[in-house]
């Protein structure tokens, strides 16, 4: 039975990479870059009013002479000829600041009479108002390197630069099996020693949370034969095949008898944790099989510990052993009684400064993980836990 640490640690070096495509910008929110991005422009494009106002000389200002305001020019607008000693404009946001200006003073600066600019902001300097050409970024220069995540402000940067494209890695595309005879689709009604199934529903929702839509799971019986055969018929169609349940060592167990005998290689089964102790991690070609546990917060778990951290991995992110790389110190807001052996997954919920460990920490509890926020990692070693003790946290992707 594998650490925890060793076993993320498995999934770091058994996933690969998958391949790169050219995707739209309107879709590219949640990938990663997969190319470095030169700025094909100087930006802003000419010098530009960070201000409703007026551009002048600053030479005229300083030496006290007379400025006329003689044009106007708005965002979108530009001033033809160069602005002469003496003379002013009115200027707008974003608007090209005239040849010869230097200094741009704002509106609520200034009285005019009679088309006489008066400057009152005796503290202005030369070049005050102006975003010079290129000092956001100059033209062939670096934007965003390889490797950098797409988010709404990255994709607003490259738009900003006229760039309509751009070299992603692609998302991954999970399969999802879950198993169990018990299990009864909500909507229907239960009959004896039925229970509503609710990993698909859960696992479908975390996928959504980190930007993956799935098509949906399919459900299998606790049979031997018909486990194998919905196995092997959706294997080759993924990148990730997710199994929900039938890992465990029970005699209706047939998760793994069934991955053995299609021959995939076992990475490892079995980790010092809990939840989700009977956690399977296999390769069979280019798919990856992560086998879940099937209680409920096991399920979710093994998902935001181990998959997640697998998605990112297919997907470019670089930060590796926590969920999203969100991975902080706080102190427990409560004493936790543990013993050494097994390392611990706490559903948590941060308050202010502290984490406070939850009620109802059992696998088959899903009504706690509904308020967590976080999961409390407690490694293997640790023993009981005094209040104010830091702890490692994990902070759940997606809404709180
Ligand atoms: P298993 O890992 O198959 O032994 O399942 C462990 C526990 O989780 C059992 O109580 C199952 O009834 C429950 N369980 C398994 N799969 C699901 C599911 N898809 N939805 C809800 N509960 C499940
Ligand atoms: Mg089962």
């Amino acid at each position: 039975m594998l650490s925890v640490e060793k076993a993320k640690q498995a999934v770091t070096e058994n996933i690969h990479l998958l391949s790169i495509e050219n995707i739209s910008i309107d879709n590219a929110y949640g990938y990663v870059l997969y190319e470095d991005i030169y700025s094909p422009l100087a930006l802003p494009p000419f010098n530009q009013s960070a201000m409703d106002g007026y551009a002048f000389i600053f030479d005229d200002f300083k030496n006290n002479l007379q400025i006329k305001i003689i044009a106007e020019v708005a965002a979108g607008d530009s001033f033809k000829g160069t602005l002469k000693s003496g003379q002013a404009i009115r200027i707008f946001t974003g608007a090209p600041v005239p040849k010869g200006a230097d200094c741009i003073v704002m509106q609520e600066k200034v009285t005019s009479e009679k088309g006489q600019l008066l400057i009152l902001d005796l503290e202005i300097k030369q070049n005050a108002n102006i975003r010079s050409k290129g000092s956001q970024i100059e033209k062939t220069e670096l934007a965003l390197p390889k490797g950098t995540s797409l988010t709404a402000a990255a994709i607003g940067f490259i738009a900003g630069m006229g760039i309509t494209d751009v070299n992603v890695v692609r998302k991954p595309k999970i399969n999802i099996i879950v198993t169990g005879s018990e299990l009864q689709k909500p909507g229907n009604i239960l009959t004896g020693g039925q229970i509503y199934e609710s990993n698909s529903y859960s696992i479908i929702a975390a996928l959504k949370s980190i930007g993956i839509s799935t098509e949906g799971a399919q459900s299998v019986p606790d049979n031997e034969a018909e486990t194998n055969t919905i196995i092997a018929n959706s294997i080759d169609s993924c990148d990730i095949l997710l199994l929900s349940g039938g890992i465990s060592v029970g005699d209706y167990d047939f998760v793994e008898r069934a991955l053995k005998k299609l021959e995939v290689q076992t990475i490892f089964y079995k980790v010092k944790q809990k939840p989700g102790k009977p956690l399977y991690f296999g390769k069979y070609k280019n798919t990856f099989i992560f086998a879940l546990p099937g209680n409920p917060a096991a399920v979710l778990t093994c998902f935001y510990e181990y998959v997640y951290l697998a998605i990112r991995l297919m997907m470019g992110y670089t930060l590796p052993y926590s969920i999203g790389g969100a991975q902080i110190q706080m102190p427990l807001a409560s004493d936790y009684v543990k013993k050494k052996g097994l390392s611990f997954f706490l559903k948590g919920k941060i308050s202010g400064n502290t984490v406070i460990p939850l009620d109802g920490q059992e696998s088959y509890i899903l009504s706690s993980f509904a308020s967590a926020d976080c999961l409390i990692y407690l490694p293997e070693e640790s023993e009981n836990i005094k209040a104010g003790q830091p702890v490692e946290v994990h902070k759940l992707p997606g809404l709180q």
